[in-house]
């Protein structure tokens, strides 16, 4: 890949029938994809354990090492099985059932009202009369008239179809469920077991189920890093502490759109991906991005316009969906994403208006290596790092226009870095004098066709001070 056609913005795609295949995956990853997701609501272990190994011989085939990110259910309240389905009418008194083997309810005039079991019995005690439930995506929504300890009586507001197994969303109610589930907890020790980079937590309401999960993972001496998908309303109120708490934020936009007034979305994702910035973690815009491509060769005009609106606002990554999992055209859209978010970053008129928060004193000496590049024509930035923390500061301070090469000696943070904007990583063994480590990445990157001469490399690193370690900002031009 030459310097010039380098893309800042990270392309995520979920892994399914469509994309599954070893030369499928090959095409997407050589196609520019840097993170694949596992949708663990829809994979069983054994297919797993097999595309987490297929995703790394591929990857190793066409030598570009793509990050994994295992995304795990989280709580989610269902209906029960039914026979057939049923259809629900319009005014329609209609009963939630929480307790197995609950005999149908009666209504005013003693006729039978008709119902459906729910997976959660505490549900009773989390909704009050005139909350809301929307059933299958919300594509029924239904009120709450009235609740005891065994079912919750309500009148449909929007008919349709009610099938077996479907997802119910309940808009602004503190549901008292664990965001980590046993479930989670099985799925995620076959990802930790099979070498996953990153796991998305779903439905995160508050810092403390980061937390949580981050407790699991140091158990494990696991160093995969967390996302959290903000979900619903309480993630959004609870949004800082949130971002605080995580390694990386997912914008999941699917249930968002359920959870909170539609219109709110494009707000709600605005200040999420500001939030992050504020505090130098990576974020992604996610679901719906590419929606019509799901059956079509192009998409509209319009979700070009928000793939174009992500990258302006300066996310790290943008993500597919149903686009790869079951689309006709999940090539075509990893391409789509790359195009449009090329063109979009050759634009100068981008969203940030209030940088990162520099707490900290290496903050203000890579802020000092991003004004640098930013001032001068032809930088690349370059830099090393451990555990990718140094990398993740310079990505938030979102240089301009200069490349950040990170360079690292762990196969995993390599993949870890994929996530985040405008870097492009690198492995290598760290020498013990760090002038010598700068001398061996020059030369990886001269021999890559990553630096010309005449190119201006803003170097942001440790140096050996008088035996101590010390941070250190250099100006080195290519000859
Ligand atoms: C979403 O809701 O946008 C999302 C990414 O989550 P999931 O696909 O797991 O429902």
């Amino acid at each position: 890949m030459p310097a010039d056609s380098f893309r800042r913005t990270k392309i995520i795609f979920t892994l399914g029938p469509a994309t599954e295949s070893e030369e499928m995956l090959a095409r997407l990853i050589q196609a520019g994809a840097d993170i694949v997701r596992l949708n663990m609501a829809h994979a069983t272990h054994d297919w797993t354990r097999t595309v987490i190994r297929r995703i790394r011989a591929v990857s190793a085939r066409v030598d570009r090492d793509v990050a994994i990110m295992m995304d795990i259910k989280g709580p989610e309240i269902r209906t029960g099985d039914l026979d057939v389905p049923i259809e629900l009418k319009a005014g329609e008194i209609f009963d939630f059932t929480v307790k197995p083997g609950t005999t149908a309810g009666r209504g005013d005039s003693g006729e039978e009202v008709r119902s459906v079991d729910v997976n959660y019995q505490d549900l009773v005690n989390d909704i009050k009369v005139g909350d809301t439930v929307l059933v299958d995506n919300g594509l029924l929504r239904l009120e709450v008239l009235a609740k005891d300890e065994a079912r919750i009586r309500c009148r449909v507001l929007i008919p349709g179809e009610l099938k077996s197994r479907r997802h119910i969303n309940l808009p602004g109610v503190n549901v008292n469920l664990p965001s980590f589930t046993e479930k989670d907890r099985r799925d995620s020790l076959v990802g930790l077991e099979e070498g996953i980079d990153y796991l998305a937590l779903s439905f995160v309401r508050s810092a403390r189920d980061v937390e949580g999960l981050r407790e699991f993972l140091h158990h494990h001496g696991s160093h995969v890093r967390i996302v959290a998908k903000i979900e619903d309303q309480s993630a959004i109120t609870n949004l800082d502490e949130i971002v605080t708490a995580c390694d990386a934020l997912m914008v999941a936009r699917g249930d968002l759109g359920i959870e909170c007034p539609f219109e709110e979305l494009p707000v709600i994702q605005r200040r999420a991906v500001r939030a992050c910035l504020a505090q130098a973690r990576p974020v992604i815009v996610a679901t719906h991005m590419l929606e019509s491509m799901i059956s079509q060769p192009v998409p509209t005009r319009a979700e070009i316009t928000d793939v174009a609106n992500a990258v302006f606002e300066l996310a790290d990554c943008v993500m597919l969906s149903g686009e790869t999992t079951v689309g006709k055209y999940p090539l075509e859209c990893v391409q789509m994403l790359d195009k449009i978010a090329r063109r979009i970053e050759s634009e100068d008129d981008n969203d940030i208006r209030e940088p990162a928060v520099f707490t900290g004193e290496r903050m203000k000496v890579l802020h000092a290596a991003v004004v640098l590049a930013n001032e001068l024509p032809h930088s690349k930035i370059i830099s090393f790092t451990r555990h990718g923390f140094m990398a993740q500061g310079l990505a938030a301070l979102r240089p301009a226009r200069a490349p950040i090469f990170v360079f690292t000696h762990s196969p995993q943070v390599l993949r870890q870095l994929r996530l985040l904007r405008a870097v492009e990583p690198f492995l290598m063994p760290f020498a013990s004098d760090p002038d010598a480590t700068i001398e061996n990445a020059l030369i990886v990157l001269r021999e890559a066709g990553r630096i010309t001469p005449g190119d201006k490399l803003v170097i942001a690193t440790d140096i050996l001070s008088q035996d101590r370690l010390v941070d250190a900002v250099q100006l080195r031009t290519v000859r």
